[in-house]
């Protein structure tokens, strides 16, 4: 027979989402405790911009102590064609000193594992290496409240008040819980992302060389266009210390319609000359892939019960628009979660009415206010394949005419060049397409 373990506050999962609630948690002394499957926080994560806006309220010095690779101050928007491609690039001279833009190429193994430090420093105890199986539950009269979790293999319980549940994307825990606890689901069901990324080592000096970058400074570039094949989705080429992360994000429906193998669309991605120049004589040093909840804000449903609260990706409070932002939304579910259970233990009153301040407070939040705007998201999916495939081309085709030297007066030339970037366009369902294409900016 097992000890019963009892403490004020369980998160599952070491994420940001899970690791930002605990440290919160335990900087105002409440005893928690943080389960975490993987054998250290952030064994099993990839992403690679962080956006710390969050992570600069809940620790003000982390720029001077976390594992940072490169703070990002070039951007750059790419269109690829099997002709040629266009490149936005941008950037800003405030992007290169504190606070950087708040942007940051960071690689998960290393932050996570640092941020799950902190929260330890804060009081936090982790547990890594533990599989949370289920929830504890409690028949309370007519109502079913979660009272702790259950860890495969461990004969000891865990039991606390409030369970904070933060085990990212497609959380089977979370899964059972809304089932069992008849929590309402989103008005559509959840959509997923693929994502795929690739570590790539070179020296700093060559990174900087190919990227243009002083020393020290990052570049993030997003790219979409032909290797994708019309999918919903692009890549992604971010800049570390001495590595490169190449990947791409794809709306999973879309590729197992298309039938197109995951493998297939990478190589392609990475075989396009404008993308090969950047890897060229590096060496792999690893890879993975993960699923991002898409839906937008129509997929997420009840985020609170009697003694449960769901954060983070488990949520699926990911802005899938250009700006594709998940952790650092993660991090402020996570502290917004902390917040609503410090004030339930103020109140000794954890019913879904009180932990309910947690949807309230995400609610006002520019979360949910950048979420909202991409409530049409799906719908936005559907005309997305057709502009995917045609706009990258019709457009560098557009350039690529422009500047093209024949011995022709220039009006002449333009006046050409246009014609042919817009033929065979319906302009009625183009301008239709591009209006809700306007909802992918977020
Ligand atoms: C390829 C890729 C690139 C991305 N790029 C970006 C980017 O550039 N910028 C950005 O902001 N976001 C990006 N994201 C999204 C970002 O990674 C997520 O939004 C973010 O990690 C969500 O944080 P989370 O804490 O909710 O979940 P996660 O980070 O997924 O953490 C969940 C944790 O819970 C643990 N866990 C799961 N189940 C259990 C269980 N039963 N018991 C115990 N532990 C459990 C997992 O091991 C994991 O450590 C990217 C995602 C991918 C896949």
């Amino acid at each position: 027979m097992g000890e019963e373990i009892e403490t004020q506050v369980i998160v599952v999962g070491a994420g940001p989402a899970g690791l930002t609630a605990a440290h919160r948690l335990a900087r105002e002394g409440l005893e928690v405790i943080v389960v975490e499957r993987g054998p250290y926080a952030g064994a099993k994560n990839l992403s690679g911009l962080l956006y710390s806006t969050v992570l600069a309220q809940e620790i003000p010095d982390f720029a001077s102590r976390a594992p940072l690779e490169r703070p990002v101050s070039q951007r750059g928007i790419g269109l690829l064609t099997p002709e040629g491609f266009s490149l936005l690039c941008f950037g800003s001279r405030k992007w290169s000193s504190p606070p950087y833009n708040h942007t940051w190429v960071v690689y998960r193994a290393q932050f996570d594992r640092w941020l799950a430090s902190e929260a330890e420093a804060a009081g936090a105890t982790l547990l890594e290496g533990s599989v949370v199986e289920d929830l504890l539950y409690q028949e309370e009269g007519s109502r079913t409240k979660v009272v702790g979790v259950q860890i495969r293999g461990e004969e000891d319980t865990f039991k606390a008040p409030v369970v904070i549940l933060a085990e990212g994307a497609v959380g089977l825990v979370s899964e059972r819980a809304r089932g069992r606890l008849g929590m309402s689901s989103g008005q559509i069901p959840q959509s997923y992302g693929l994502g795929i990324k690739e570590i790539w080592a070179l020296p700093a000096s060559t990174i900087e060389d190919r990227f243009g970058l002083e020393p020290g400074c990052g570049a993030a570039m997003e790219w979409v266009g032909s290797p994708f094949q019309g999918l919903v989705g692009g890549g992604f080429l971010y800049t570390g210390k001495e590595t490169l992360a190449l990947g791409m994000i794809v709306k999973l429906e879309n590729m197992k319609k298309a039938k197109l193998s995951p493998q297939d669309l990478m190589e392609g991605f990475k075989a396009n000359p404008q993308i090969s120049r950047y890897i060229k004589g590096g060496e792999l040093l690893e890879y993975g892939a993960h699923l991002i909840p898409e839906g937008g804000p129509k997929a997420v449903g009840q985020l609170c019960h009697h003694g449960l609260i769901i954060v983070g990706d488990a949520a699926g409070l990911v802005n899938a628009s250009i700006y594709h932002e998940g952790s650092n939304l993660a991090m402020l579910s996570g502290r917004l979660a902390a917040e609503a259970a410090i004030q339930a233990h103020l109140l000794g009153d954890f019913s879904r009415g009180s932990l309910s301040l947690y949807e309230k407070m995400l609610g006002e939040s520019f979360l949910m206010k950048d979420l909202q705007r991409l409530k049409n998201i799906e719908r936005a999916h559907l005309v997305f394949p057709r502009l995917m495939d045609e706009l990258p081309s019709r457009f560098t085709g557009l350039l690529a005419d422009l500047f093209e030297q024949v011995q022709m007066p220039k009006q002449e030339i333009r006046k050409h060049a246009f014609q042919k970037a817009l033929e065979g366009l319906p302009k009625f369902k183009t301008v239709l397409d591009l209006w809700k294409m306007r909802r992918m900016l977020g």
